[in-house]
């Protein structure tokens, strides 16, 4: 007998019908003989819902009340299916994400996971029950708040519980049939990778692959959990998450494993800031301590004449306009001229280990983005990436160049995307 940790994404629960559906496929898990605990999102779009509503209300909700507000949307799904898998005749039991014994940080809509106590799950699972957790959320080990993990954070609950209870796997099933080349609904000739390693799925989540969240990634790594991505609408084989790719598939392992694009983050430019030392990190060290992650960061050579240089960063849009105000508040005492904000920018990021041992990608990817007549305008890479920023409306034409460059179209179609609406 094994344990089993499933997780159902918004798009897999959207209705009635999808919970029902979804049941089904859980019994069908216990009834081969596992342990099961499922953890379930909230029905199709509603937390983009609860958001647009908060938004109604107040342009900036306060943190706690917008997590409280946040959470209900699980809480609805996991009784639901709970009682969908009742009437089926299994016993199922749903607990929110602090009776799970998600325990985290206090920071509201961003918390990280701290520790997992999953004693009710244990006790539920000991007494012959389905346990079916609310996914995204948790409680802050200070506040004593409830808190959310930031968008697509349902993924995380279910590695971290897998982590915890031990669990031999952890089921992503989603609305496509695994982790694909490129964003299926960009690239319609993304084609399925059977396996993808911790390293390049840590790449490919945080250049904006939102199949998976980036900390589940990182937390399957850490605990070295598989995680099998795959969708609820199919029983077709997924994508396997794990350390290394298998044995004997490296010779044929593409250079290039996936292609990630993300439009949600926006561009800040510091013009004429004094080139002396010192001057980068008061003004990062003001964008850290509000808590604000920066992506790519690009100096300019500062003019001879004037000892001035531009500094140009990327940020997530939704932290923009408190990173302009911090840096305005700088602006008399680092003694810049302007502050320019852009987000109209998109990223495009080719990733795969690969690259270590082959020359030449910088080189095609470019190439092919200027064929498609695509101008770049920030560049950064690591190890096994190579991420350009771009104008906004250029992404989907450069991935998809990209993509036939490196040779990654399939040559039959085999990218479906069984539900949700992108969103
Ligand atoms: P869920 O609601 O199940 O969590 P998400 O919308 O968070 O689903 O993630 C699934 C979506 O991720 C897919 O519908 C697809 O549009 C998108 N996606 C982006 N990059 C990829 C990729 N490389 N492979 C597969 N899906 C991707
Ligand atoms: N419901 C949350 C969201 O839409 C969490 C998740 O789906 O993973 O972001
Ligand atoms: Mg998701």
């Amino acid at each position: 007998m094994g344990l089993i940790v499933q997780k159902y994404g918004g798009s897999s629960v959207a209705d009635a019908a999808g919970l029902k559906r979804v049941a089904n496929r859980i019994v069908a898990a216990k009834r081969d003989g596992n342990q099961v605990v499922v953890v379930v999102s909230a029905m199709g779009d509603t937390t983009d819902e609860l958001i647009d509503l908060a938004e109604q209300i107040t342009p900036i909700p306060q943190g706690r009340e917008l997590d409280m507000l946040l959470t209900a949307g699980e809480r609805i799904s996991m009784a639901l299916l709970a009682m969908a898998i009742n009437n089926l005749g299994h016993e199922a039991l749903s607990f929110t994400g602090s009776q799970a014994g998600v325990i985290t940080t206090s920071a509201h809509g961003r918390a990280r996971i701290i520790d997992v106590t999953p004693g009710r799950i244990k006790e539920a699972l000991d007494g012959g029950a389905i346990a079916i957790v609310a996914g995204f959320q948790g409680i802050s080990q200070d506040t004593k708040d409830v808190t959310t993990l930031g968008r697509g954070g349902s993924d995380t609950t279910a590695v971290a519980l897998a982590a915890a209870l031990d669990a031999d796997v952890c089921e992503i099933y989603t609305d496509v049939d695994g982790v694909f080349s490129a964003d299926p609904r960009v690239v319609p000739a993304a084609r399925k990778l059977k396996t993808v390693t911790y390293d390049e799925m840590l790449e490919l989540a945080a250049s904006g692959a939102k199949v998976l969240h980036l900390r589940c990634v990182e937390y399957a790594r850490r605990y070295n959990l598989p995680i099998h991505v795959r969708s609820s609408f199919t029983t077709n084989e997924g994508t396997w998450v794990v350390k290394d790719h298998p044995e004997g598939g490296s010779m044929e392992q593409a250079i290039i494993s996936g292609i990630a694009h993300d439009k949600s983050e926006a561009k800040i430019t510091i013009v004429g800031v004094p080139d002396r030392t010192g001057v980068a990190a008061r003004i990062f060290q003001a964008i850290a301590d509000a808590d604000i992650n920066i992506d790519m960061i690009v100096q300019n050579v500062s003019a001879a004449a004037t000892g001035l240089t531009d500094i140009s960063f990327t940020l997530p849009k939704a932290e923009g306009a408190e990173a302009t105000a911090i840096l305005q508040k700088l602006q008399g005492e680092v003694g810049f001229a302007s502050i320019q904000y852009d987000d109209q920018i998109g990223k495009l990021s080719l990733v795969g280990a690969g690259m270590r041992s082959h020359p030449g990608v910088t080189a095609t990817f470019f190439g092919a983005l200027s064929d498609a007549g695509v101008n770049i305008e920030m560049i950064s890479t690591s190890e096994i990436r190579i991420s350009i920023i771009c104008r906004e409306t250029d992404v989907e034409r450069g991935a998809k160049a990209a993509h036939t460059a490196f040779a990654l179209d399939a040559d039959q179609s085999e990218a479906v995307v069984y539900g949700g609406t992108g969103r």
